[in-house]
């Protein structure tokens, strides 16, 4: 299945409904998006007449640290204005060299190709706030997902006690290679899955090379598919695998290498990037392409 990523950080509730709307009509499962930007995906689905029913609506909260949960911020006095940083940026978020934090995800490009350290990165802090209002609201939610790229289990398992004492809903832990061995990951894994054990559903996003799916390179896919295997023979269900970070139109073909079946592909930049900056039509096209790839390697194990 296909889960479309619109970014943990990305707010610009244009952007997000635009590309709910053509995943939604390209076939999508689920819909990832900020606790922001909830509420714009619930109308996005309404203004199209679909079926909410149809899809998965899913939030994502990062742990403290999580570079998914940053901010980038250009400071002024040492911006010389080369443009390198504007040109890189996968969210079109920089304009007049300032960052428009609701676009900007914290991928960090900007830091890395500015040879001035003229960017800083920071932690935006108020998502588990924002995710309590929407638990008060009556807004649909069927997934809550700690993302947890970080290196620190204890808080990775603290964070998903308090989330899941207060949902009972469908629960995803995505959780980095980076980090931790397979074995550990494995300990983290069954210790999550006791903590959601009276949740409905719970899945683990096996994260590989978080933000680095612009292109179709195969070197940035491996990660994720080697860490979703590592974790299938490690005995975790791979009906309960989502493959992530750094995922593109290689990551299908690298499962059926490795007779990898996971429930679904999670595509971020990838997908966003490739719909960004193209007429309408031609994008409904792209993200059909997408969609139906990945539902391809589906029909294939079903
Ligand atoms: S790369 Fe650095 S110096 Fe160049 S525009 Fe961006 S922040 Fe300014
Ligand atoms: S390059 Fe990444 S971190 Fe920098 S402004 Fe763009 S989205 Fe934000």
């Amino acid at each position: 299945m296909f889960k479309l990523i619109c970014g943990l950080g990305n707010s610009d509730i244009e952007n997000i409904k635009a590309l709910v709307k053509l995943y939604a009509k390209a076939g999508a499962w689920m819909f990832d998006v900020s606790p922001f930007a909830l509420a714009a995906l619930n109308e996005a689905i309404k203004e199209e007449n679909l079926n909410p029913l149809d899809f998965k609506y899913c939030v994502s909260i990062p742990v403290e640290g999580d570079i998914h949960g940053k901010k980038a911020k250009i400071l002024p006095n040492k911006c010389k204005k080369c443009s390198k940083c504007v040109k890189k940026c996968p969210q079109n978020a920089i304009k007049d060299f300032v960052v428009d934090e609701n676009r900007c995800i914290g991928c960090s490009i900007c830091k890395k190709v500015c040879s001035h350290g003229a960017v800083k990165l920071f932690d935006k802090t108020d998502y588990f706030n924002e995710l309590k209002n929407i638990l008060k609201s009556n807004l649909k939610l069927d997934c809550i997902e700690l993302h947890a790229s970080i290196g620190d289990k204890n808080q990775i398992l603290k964070k998903l006690k308090k989330i899941c004492k207060k949902f009972k809903g469908e629960i995803s832990l995505c959780i980095s290679r980076k980090y931790f061995s397979t074995q550990e990951a494995l300990s983290i894994i069954k210790k999550a899955q006791e903590i959601a054990k009276d949740n409905s559903t719970f899945y683990i996003q096996a994260d590989g090379n978080s933000m680095n799916g612009a292109n179709a390179q195969l070197t940035s896919t491996i990660e994720c598919a080697a860490f979703a295997l590592a974790l299938k023979e490690g005995g975790i269900d791979e009906k309960t695998i989502i493959l992530s970070g750094g995922v593109n139109e290689y990551t299908k073909k690298l499962c059926r290498e490795l007779s990898l079946s996971p429930l679904a592909i999670a595509f971020g930049t990838y997908a966003r990037k490739s719909v960004l900056n193209i007429i309408p039509h031609e994008a409904q096209q792209v993200a059909k392409r997408l969609v139906e790839n990945t539902l391809e390697v589906d029909n294939e194990y079903s």
